[in-house]
């Protein structure tokens, strides 16, 4: 990637630097509409377009003022890629074009403290794999067996479950505690409440970009043409939920309460110079799972808890390069069948665990299922999530002086009725 630098004062730690150029949606006062980021600024993309300055790209009127991304996203990548590949030009020193404009400079570029974001896409279908080695290890160790703790399909399937789109929500949405159904190792009974094991999930989840029909398959070399980007993931858990309901279908409410997002979607155009070769895979997959080469991505990962009125503690540092399944074989295994996709899927990565404990991506696994409590700055212990905490989630990746990153995902949990 060429070094550029945009007439934008951009702070060098800030996650939209020239190099992101993110796509997400955004409110100010009545208006809705479509809009990338740049330093401490949110783009107005609608004001640009109005103006011309996407004149040379075939966009339909009013595509940047729809309440989600998925209208601009299925207009196709050539097209999503020129727009992106437009405001790097726009924005960079080197260009007069908007920067010597001080009117449409002023009206394009709205500080985001000003404007609330929006879920960039609406979620037309959502699936949580479990892709991490480490994760699937601890949670085995933990609830079945230390000595096979992965199951026998796990280093031959990417193993996924359908989840539940309609509760997907963007960062800064409360959730209210759940309540459901449980039950204790030494009760003879179930019971009902809210739930005492909250958790988090430290993801990643890719955004699709076209449709598929029914009976088709993406091949893991296809795969990237299908896939626009990328948004942190928070997929909510109640373990003690999910340990009583999870056999033989998997996870069902002990995860379809919530599962939080970030607002910005960072194209995978943006990430792909901070793409690592893939940890090694034995034994070796099945011919339509391979796939060589650079397929996972650098970006390293931050979980803090922040209790009520009180400052924030960082519990993990983990990072996406970890993951045992790339996303080229998470899509090609998902549409082998000829499961159909659309444009605004998620597909979340599964639990993103490092292999050491300060690196876990949960709390199952940072508190070792309540054995090991992590102690907050306040002076508080926390095995799970109380009521008034706030749970943030930061991811950014940094190579050759170039950051690009993914602001926040930042989630408060509210009492149970
Ligand atoms: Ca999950």
């Amino acid at each position: 990637m060429k070094k550029t630098t945009s007439w934008v004062e951009i702070d060098p730690n800030s996650d939209f630097s020239i190099y992101n150029i993110p796509f997400g949606v955004f409110k100010k006062g009545e208006q809705i509409g479509a809009g990338s980021a740049i330093g401490e600024f949110v783009i107005d993309l609608n004001y640009l377009q109005s103006k011309g300055y996407f004149a040379s790209i075939e966009l339909p009127t009013g595509i940047f003022r729809q309440p989600t991304l998925n209208e601009f996203i299925g207009l196709g990548k050539p097209i999503t890629n020129a727009v992106r590949e437009g405001l790097i030009t726009l924005f960079s020193n080197d260009n007069q074009e908007l920067q010597s404009n001080e009117e449409d400079k002023a009206n394009c570029l709205i500080p985001m403290a000003d404007v609330e974001m929006l879920m960039p896409v609406k979620v037309p279908n959502y699936t949580d794999f479990y892709s991490s080695i480490e994760h699937a290890t601890n949670v085995g160790t933990m609830f079945r067996d230390p000595d096979n703790a992965l199951l026998p399909n796990w280093k031959h399937i990417p193993v996924g479950y359908h989840g539940r789109p309609s509760s997907i929500i963007v960062s800064g949405t409360p959730i209210k505690r759940p309540k459901g159904q449980t039950k204790a190792l030494d009760a003879t009974e179930p019971s009902f409440g809210p739930t005492q094991r909250l958790d988090f999930e430290l993801e990643m989840a890719f955004v699709t970009s076209q449709n598929t029909n029914l009976g088709e398959s993406i091949s893991t070399q296809e795969a990237e043409d299908y896939i626009f980007g990328f948004v942190l993931f928070n997929d909510w858990s109640a373990r003690d939920v999910q340990v009583w309901e999870y056999v033989p279908l998997g996870p069902f409410l002990s995860k379809n309460f919530g599962s939080s997002v970030s607002p910005w979607i960072i194209t995978l155009e943006a990430l792909e110079y901070i793409k690592v070769e893939s940890p090694a895979q034995d034994p070796k997959v099945l011919p339509y799972l391979e796939a060589g080469g650079k397929k996972n991505f650098d970006i390293n990962l931050q979980v803090s808890i922040q209790p009520q009125e009180s400052e924030e503690n960082i519990v993990s540092n983990s990072n996406f390069k970890y993951m045992y399944w790339n996303i080229n074989q998470q899509l090609a295994h998902h549409t082998v069948n000829g499961c159909n996709i659309e444009v605004g899927d998620m597909y979340a990565s599964g639990t993103i665990s490092g292999p050491t404990p300060d690196s876990y991506g949960s709390m199952l696994e940072l508190a070792w299922k309540g054995t090991k409590p992590i102690k907050m700055n306040d002076g508080t212990e926390r095995k799970f999530i109380n009521d008034g905490d706030t749970v943030i989630m930061r991811g950014y990746a940094e190579k050759d002086g170039k950051r690009v990153g993914f602001g926040e995902v930042k989630t408060l949990i509210l009492p149970a009725d």
